[in-house]
């Protein structure tokens, strides 16, 4: 199926609204994505239609609620191609993904003195957990480096594992530069030394295609809403072998077999890692998304933002004084830049006054900013309904705000 574009930008009803009169320009989709029709209908139909709390019921509405919920487990399964649904535990998202992870691994498998391999250009949601792991347990952060074009330096990669190594932890694209890290290779060293790896998908799962078993990834994390589906839903791949040895999470219900006040046995996998109510109907939106990209074909998806990124650096290239950060040969839809001396917020609130909704700041990555010599960007990121003459509109708004400041 080739893209009809005028078809998917009727899918998500946001894009035709105006912002102070002018037609919007949504070019913040690194931050979140819109909905298309389908997914917010599949939320109200299932709160009109089928709503019940999951796996506790004997009734039909809690049945039909719970079959709803797994049948988006399985889809997830298949759209990372998982072995097996029990390798899909439901999180509130990203940030909560890899804090589940750090929390259990941390406590079962890591002692003081122990280390973490981390990029230089991650998340701070993929630093921070460490962090607080460090300062309970005494680990230690390592830091793989890049270079001036923001790609990560293998060698030294490899030079930073030692004994004390227990796991590494890479974004598979970089929120701020766009850089497509080589996440297999990274993976496969890692493992040549038997450590695990968690790959931070936030911003590969809508745009490219993550086959977990392909990557050989021991851990991946990814949220729902920047695949167009809803906020407060996310997903912690793990291989079953590790989520085995894994401890519980949170306590509660649903995670638990058996509770007396002596003691207590847990659910099977994933359900272990599940307490709580979970956000049942943001799971069935989540895979209503992830049928809508499937459906359009997350490798036209991918040519197709390719393009569009490419047709943006070559634009924006042709502004006088713009920098951009990150020159990575293999790039995602993101591009981070600066003009002159005019500061990240006022290129953003400008922009913002013509419609064009662009991120500026750190981008919760202060240490590549850090190394970047930085103190911020505006970031254009783009999704699948962005068109050529949003970009178009996008220099223009550039050029405009530059001729403001000169
Ligand atoms: N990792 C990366 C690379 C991200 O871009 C983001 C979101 N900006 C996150 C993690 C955190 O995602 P969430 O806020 O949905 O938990």
């Amino acid at each position: 199926m080739i893209m009809n574009l005028q078809q998917i930008r009727s899918d998500f009803p946001i894009l035709s609204r105006t912002v102070y009169g002018k037609p919007l320009v949504y070019l913040d989709n690194g931050a979140t994505t819109q909905k298309p029709r389908c997914v917010v209908e599949s939320i109200v139909d299932e709160y009109y239609s089928v709503n019940a709390n999951v796996h506790r019921g004997v009734h039909f509405l809690s049945q039909k609620a719970t079959e709803l919920h797994e049948s988006s487990r399985e889809t997830v399964r298949r759209f990372i191609n998982a072995r097996s649904t029990n390798e899909i535990v439901f999180t509130r998202g990203t940030t909560e993904s890899i804090n589940l992870l750090v929390s259990s691994f941390g406590e079962a498998l890591m002692q003081e003195g122990d280390e973490v391999i981390l990029s230089v250009m991650e998340h701070h949601s993929n630093i921070v957990p460490w962090q607080l792991l460090a300062g309970r347990k005494g680990i230690k952060l390592r830091v793989i480096p890049m270079n001036d074009r923001g790609e990560l330096l293998l060698d030294e990669y490899e030079k930073l594992f030692t004994p004390r190594t227990r796991m590494v932890g890479i974004t598979q694209i970089s929120n701020v530069l766009g850089t497509v890290n080589p996440v297999g290779e990274m993976i496969a060293t890692a493992h040549a030394h038997n450590i695990p790896v968690v790959i931070d998908a936030a911003q590969s799962i809508p745009h490219i295609a993550v086959d977990v078993q392909q990557l050989d990834a021991d851990f991946l994390v990814f949220s729902a809403h920047k695949v167009y589906g809803p906020t407060g839903v996310g997903v912690l791949y793990g291989k079953e072998t590790w989520l085995d040895r894994l401890p519980p999470y949170q306590g509660g219900g649903e995670m638990i077999r058996h509770v007396s006040f002596e003691h207590t046995t847990f659910n099977e996998l994933p359900f272990k890692f599940e307490a709580g109510t979970p956000d049942y109907i943001g799971t069935t939106g989540l895979a209503k998304a992830l049928d809508y990209v499937t459906a359009i074909g997350i490798d036209h998806i991918a040519a197709y933002e390719h393009g569009l990124t490419d047709y943006a650096t070559r634009r924006l290239q042709e502004i006088p004084h713009i920098r951009i950060f990150g020159e990575a040969a293999r790039k995602g839809s993101v591009i981070s830049f600066l003009v002159g001396n005019i500061h990240h917020f006022d290129m953003g609130t400008l922009l913002d006054r013509l419609g064009i909704a662009v991120r500026t700041g750190h981008h919760c990555a202060q240490p590549l900013m850090q190394r970047l010599g930085i103190e911020g960007t505006v970031r254009a990121s783009f999704a699948l309904y962005n068109t050529r003459e949003e970009i178009d509109a996008l220099v223009a708004g550039i050029e405009r705000v530059s001729k403001m400041f000169s």
